[in-house]
């Protein structure tokens, strides 16, 4: 048996039902395989996602809270999370370590391009100019395929110029297939993958375009098909790849979060100033980022880090260079601040890490804050009259990311017998691409679907 699985970033199950008279080949999967919605991780942010869905490990058993991370417990700039920040193995090393081949194409959370038994294509965070491919003589067949350099995300996707932003999408993506059909047809794989920033960008881009219930919905707008189109155009290359597999091969689409309409931002650290818990040295002009100069640390017992969801960090004694907070404190504090954000208009769900995951790992945000059920950002900059912004503070954006990602199972011998309902977690989904291999238990997590071999 092989396994092959299709990476959509940021598709909600919504958009498959809305685009579903469009969607032939996804649609023929759904009606002869197995669909369910997929419970994405805490937070449902792209790189500790799929970081977790190919170990089976939590966000907090990995150590990876987001995008970027607290190197230290210094007030420094977040690290962005790369390969090297897992140290758990994922699908890929427990195949290669029984004698299995994989290739492995733009998965997030693959730069630098960790070996593998088998091909590597760093993601989307891959810095320019930098070895991108294991081994690195794969590039050459990689831009020999693609004709021309390979590329990895849309540059400057929150931005006006929404044409370009369209064309590059485009183009990103049929050099992705293009690819992953080269190496569907070559045959050198037992498990092949490949995932697509591209959908997420488009939903970021036009989310307002198409969406009447967006409170920025832009009525007539030329780019209200932008992300239909897109996603007919997926469908049209995900037959493409379909059709250059061969009989034994199981399928399986899965998306690490969903997107929903962004309804609007409330800037954190400007609240945590009107609750006296931040203090700054001078006033700012609005919009200004929080950089830690600007703090006065010695009258601050919080600061928070803006994004699809907001973190707070506490300013503790010993474990802060310039603490404040008695350790015996910290939890009165933290309750305190949880209540006050759930008194926020958009309200506020507030997780704290501990209570969150199997494990937490270095260097955990002391609370997670999710805003008007995902539909408002967190958003870092102070200096504003307001708490609330309609518009994200670091460049246009249409969409946020939603916890409801889609998972499905398709190929001969998948889900005989079994009965699936309800919601997938992601955390299940390693174990679940290990099946077929007869490894399921080489991973956390029990196996979705089952796959039976009908050879
Ligand atoms: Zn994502």
């Amino acid at each position: 048996m092989r396994v092959v699985v299709i990476g959509l970033d940021s598709e909600p199950p919504v958009l498959w039902e809305r685009f579903d008279a469009v969607l032939p080949t996804i649609g023929r999967m759904r009606r002869e395989g197995i669909f369910l919605p997929l419970a994405s991780t805490d937070p449902p942010i792209t790189v500790p996602a799929w970081m977790s869905m190919l170990s089976g490990r939590d966000p907090g058993e990995l150590g990876v809270y987001g995008f970027r991370n607290r190197a230290s417990y210094g007030y420094g700039a977040l690290v962005t999370a790369d390969a090297t920040h897992v140290r758990v193995p994922r699908v890929w090393d427990v195949l290669g370590a029984h004698g299995l081949k994989s290739a492995v194409v733009g998965v997030p959370g693959t730069y630098p391009p960790p070996p593998v038994a088998g091909v590597v294509v760093s993601d989307f965070l891959t810095p320019p100019g930098a070895p991108y491919t294991s081994p690195p003589e794969f590039r050459e067949t990689v831009e020999r395929v693609v004709g021309g350099p390979y590329r990895f995300d849309v540059e400057g996707f929150r931005s006006h110029d929404l044409p370009r932003i369209r064309d590059e999408a485009l183009a990103m993506t049929e050099r992705r297939f293009d690819l992953a059909c080269h190496l569907a047809e070559g045959g050198e794989w037992d498990f092949l993958m490949v995932h697509e920033i591209g959908l997420d960008r488009v939903h970021h881009a036009f989310w307002n375009h198409f969406d009447p219930r967006s409170p920025r919905h832009v009525p007539d707008s030329p780019f209200a098909s932008v992300v239909e189109r897109y996603h007919r155009y997926l469908d049209a290359r995900i037959a493409d790849l379909l059709a250059r597999l061969t009989d034994e091969c199981v399928v399986f689409v899965v998306s690490d979060h969903g997107s929903r309409a962004m309804e609007g931002g409330v800037y954190l650290n400007d609240w945590l100033r009107e609750e006296g818990l931040l203090t700054l040295r001078h006033e700012v002009e609005p919009g200004t980022p929080l950089r830690p100069e600007l703090v006065d640390w010695s009258r601050t017992r919080a600061w928070a880090e803006g994004g699809y969801y907001g973190r707070v960090f506490l300013n503790v004694a010993g474990r802060e260079p310039e603490g404040t907070v008695a350790p015996a404190d910290a939890r009165a504090l933290a309750e305190r601040i949880a209540r006050g954000l759930g008194e926020l208009r958009c309200g506020a769900e507030v997780l704290v890490p501990e209570e969150t995951y199997r494990a937490v790992r270095p260097i955990a945000p002391d609370l997670m804050v999710y805003l008007g059920g995902l539909g408002w950002r967190a958003l870092g900059s102070v200096g504003h009259d307001d708490l609330y912004a309609l518009e994200n503070d670091t460049g246009p954006d249409g969409a946020n990311h939603d916890r409801l990602g889609v998972f499905l199972a398709w190929g001969k011998g998948v889900g005989l017998g079994a009965r699936c309902s309800g919601t997938a977690s992601i955390l299940d989904v390693a174990s679940t691409l290990l099946e077929p291999f007869g490894l399921a238990d080489k991973l956390p997590g029990e196996p979705i679907v089952e796959v039976t071999d009908l050879a």
